[in-house]
């Protein structure tokens, strides 16, 4: 679960990480008044789930309280398009309006867990502010990382090695090493996947502070964390994984026009890549479970409709304990609920899978039965074909 950057810098600052003073508004009058309370220059920030908001027209420094009030009607109820939003972009319902900085050098901080060695890895770069994963891939030697033992947790010499090596002069450095560490705490009490400070900076004033902050939750551990639950913001969401979640179905959606509807997350992965090798493109990942049921697959079917992009259906279902006949009779009950407009490739094995095949084929529904994946592949993606 990802949350805002305002949201993000209140759990930091419980930590003791050191952010600048801010605070979120709604409305443009609501800005100048904090904008008068903080005293000018202040920076107003646009608040959605994506980055690259200062290349996108997100981020503007006010000299004076009405310039913050102006700024803040231009960017509240904007789209903002940035490089991560993709093109559709993200509508900005706030701001967060914060005292601006005298920066004095940016630099990049961040934690992620690393599977590879089931450490929690603290990275840090004098290539702040800038895209990271561009220095990543072109120059990793600029990343420097600190590999946490779990046992210990960071330890103040591996802050400090860090610190060293951004070159953070030695007056600073016990600024440096307590914000890493506040960061480190933070990072494993709340149940983070993801914090990311960028960029992190050196001000004229002597402070080392958090300008920007990125937050990911591990949606596995929200449970134990009641007041990160409550930051969750349905709007910036995709509506349908949102809906899908209700129903305990794991639905992803992408990008291409074939909806697929699968039992099991590997052969779910497994359909994807089989229709991408045959040239087609799914709509989304959708996993219905091993125990769906007909109610189950009637759900699954309304989400993969609901996307207006999906031109062609693949259901392909292995009935292990879930059997064929089941499976059919949901498949047929949903399309006729539903209206099913589109074509519809079903491939089923397993269990009773003659009984299924029956059932489908007695349906009148519009089905194109297929007799393994790669032939459901090559069907659906030609069915998707002629609807263009
Ligand atoms: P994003 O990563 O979405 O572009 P950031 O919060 O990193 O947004 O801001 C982009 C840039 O705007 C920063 O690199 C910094 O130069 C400037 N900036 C952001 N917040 C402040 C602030 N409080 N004071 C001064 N400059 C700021
Ligand atoms: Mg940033």
């Amino acid at each position: 679960m990802n949350i805002h950057e305002y949201q993000a810098k209140e759990v930091l600052a419980k930590y003791g990480v050191a952010v600048p003073r801010g605070q979120v508004a709604d409305g443009p009058s609501e800005a100048e008044v904090i904008a008068r309370e903080f005293g000018t220059p202040v920076v107003i920030k646009a608040q959605i789930h994506a980055g690259g908001r200062g290349k996108g027209g997100g981020i503007k420094l006010a000299r004076t309280p009405e310039e913050a009030r102006e700024y803040a009607k231009q960017i509240i109820g904007m789209t903002l398009v940035t490089p991560q939003t993709g093109p559709q972009g993200k509508k900005v319902k706030r701001v967060l309006v914060e005292q601006a900085g005298a920066i004095k050098k940016e630099l990049y901080l961040g934690m992620v867990i690393d599977r590879a060695v089931s450490r929690v890895v603290m990275m840090a770069s004098t290539e702040g502010g800038m895209e990271i994963e561009t220095v990543a891939a072109r120059t990793p030697e600029k990343i420097l990382k600190e590999y946490v033992d779990p046992a210990l947790g960071l330890m103040p010499y591996q802050a400090r090695n860090l610190a060293f090596g951004l070159s953070i002069p030695p007056e600073l450095t016990g600024k440096a090493v307590k914000f890493m560490m506040g960061l480190y705490k933070a990072f494993v009490e709340t149940d983070c996947s993801l914090a990311e400070i960028n960029p992190l900076v050196l001000t004229e004033g002597g402070d080392v502070i958090a300008l920007d902050a990125k937050m990911n939750f591990d949606g596995n551990g929200l449970f134990r964390h009641k007041d990160i639950q409550a930051l969750r913001d349905f709007d910036e969401e995709d509506p349908t994984e949102t809906e899908a979640s209700k129903f305990d179905l794991s639905y992803i959606s992408l990008d291409g026009n074939i909806g697929c509807m699968v039992n099991g997350a590997g052969l779910a992965m497994a359909t994807m890549d089989m229709i991408k090798m045959c040239g087609g493109s799914p709509a989304n990942f959708l996993d219905v479970g091993g125990g769906a049921n007909a109610e189950q697959v009637t759900n699954a079917f309304r989400l993969i409709l609901s996307d207006p992009k999906v031109e062609a259906i693949l259901v392909n279902i292995f009935g292990g304990i879930m059997r064929c006949d089941v499976i059919a009779e949901g498949v047929v009950a949903a399309g006729k609920t539903l209206g099913l407009k589109v074509p519809l490739v079903v491939r089923l094995e397993g269990t009773n899978v003659e009984r299924g095949k029956e059932i489908l084929a007695a349906s009148k529904l519009n089905i194109i039965a297929a007799s393994d994946m790669k032939d459901a592949a090559n069907k659906v993606v030609a069915a998707a074909g002629q609807a263009n």
